[in-house]
């Protein structure tokens, strides 16, 4: 695999530009994807505690004897867990499951009618200053939920994980992380599939002798995305990875720019209500 580009958080940290997502992946099929993506060469893996597969993520991370500070591991808090003693605790399971303190922590939702999100923030702002974990996120916050962070917290998150592909471009969150110089993570960036008969996406690849998928990632790639795309298939975790020897013109990423339509695949922010 060519070199993966790193990109620079707003806390001085980098973060591997490509990663491996296991959102969906069983917990018994997990250690395996993990490691075949491991050996292709990925050292980015983006888990949950909802995701219920944390403990083999770090099983998969231990056995491969990879140094700890070449990987990069992203975990998030969920909602039940949301509060500032609940999201310590949370945070402290997530290390005994993964067996490593986590690169990047992220508030998986907001879900604002419960208002709780200022003060999980703080508590992730506490575990970043003891020293626990290098980096603090959110994850599908909108810009009134960043808004109020940034007016009554003290630490500008390092990045947003939301949705994002083509079909939901998502163009005035990424105007806002730009102006605040967070990251933006893209979640779904195939839109789990769904966009990969897409005629126009079907014409650029077959211009550049690639898939859709891997046009889909390398238009991310070129508009300073953060993506994890996931896969328990061998070859296409193979050919997710494979987006660095080629490059998408200024016209092919204008007709892209053309395609986004607010189509979600996930839940909108202001619907995710549940524990
Ligand atoms: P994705 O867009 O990565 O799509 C995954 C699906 O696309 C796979 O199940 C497979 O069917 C297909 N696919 C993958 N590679 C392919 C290829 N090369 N060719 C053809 N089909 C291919 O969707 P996702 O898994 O929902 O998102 C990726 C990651 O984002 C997750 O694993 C998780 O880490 C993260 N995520 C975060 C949130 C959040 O709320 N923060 C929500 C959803 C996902």
């Amino acid at each position: 695999m060519t070199q993966i580009p790193d990109i620079r958080l707003n806390d001085g940290a980098t973060i591997p530009q490509l990663g491996f997502g296991v959102f969906q992946i069983p917990p018994a099929e997990t250690a395996k994807a993990v490691t075949e993506a491991l050996e292709l060469g990925y050292r980015h893996i983006d888990t949950a505690a909802i995701y219920g597969n944390e403990r083999e993520v770090g099983e998969a991370i231990a056995a491969s004897g990879i140094p700890r500070d070449q990987l990069y591991v992203t975990t998030k808090l969920w909602n039940a867990d949301q509060g500032g003693g609940r999201a310590t605790a949370a945070f402290e399971a997530s290390v005994e499951k993964l067996g490593l303190e986590p690169d990047l922590y992220l508030i998986h939702w907001p879900t604002p009618a419960r208002d709780l999100y200022v003060e999980s923030w703080r508590a992730l702002e506490r575990l970043q200053a003891d020293g626990r974990v290098r980096s603090i996120g959110v994850s599908n916050f909108q810009p009134a939920h960043l808004r109020r962070l940034l007016q009554e917290t003290q630490v500008v998150p390092a990045v947003n994980q939301i949705e994002l592909h083509p079909y939901l471009q998502q163009k005035e969150l990424r105007a806002f992380h730009a102006e605040h110089g967070i990251v933006t993570e893209a979640w779904s960036p195939l839109a789990q599939g769904e966009l990969l008969d897409d005629p126009a996406l079907q014409r650029i690849a077959q211009a550049h002798g690639k898939t859709t998928a891997q046009v889909v990632l390398r238009w991310h790639v070129q508009i300073g995305n953060v993506v994890f795309p996931k896969s328990v298939t061998p070859s296409r975790i193979a050919e997710n990875a494979a987006i660095f020897d080629f490059a998408l013109s200024d016209a092919e990423l204008h007709a892209i720019d053309q395609l986004d339509r607010d189509h979600r695949t996930g839940f909108h922010p202001d619907e995710m209500e549940i524990a």
